[in-house]
C-alpha cells in the first residue's frame, strides 16, 4: 500500500478512489476498475 501524499496544488489530503470505467465494444461491455488519487479539496 502506498502512503497518502499531499496535494501539490492546494496541500489537501489525497484519497484513493476506485473509479469504474465502462468500455463498450459492440455487444461486449467491459467494466474497468481504475484506482485514482483524488484530492479532497480541489479534486
Ligand atoms: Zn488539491
Amino acid at each position: 500500500m502506498r502512503p497518502f501524499d499531499k496535494c501539490p496544488v492546494c496541500g489537501g489530503e489525497l484519497v484513493e478512489k476506485e473509479v469504474e470505467k465502462l468500455l463498450k465494444g459492440g455487444v461486449n461491455t467491459a467494466v474497468l476498475k481504475v484506482a485514482a488519487e483524488v484530492c479532497l479539496q480541489c479534486g
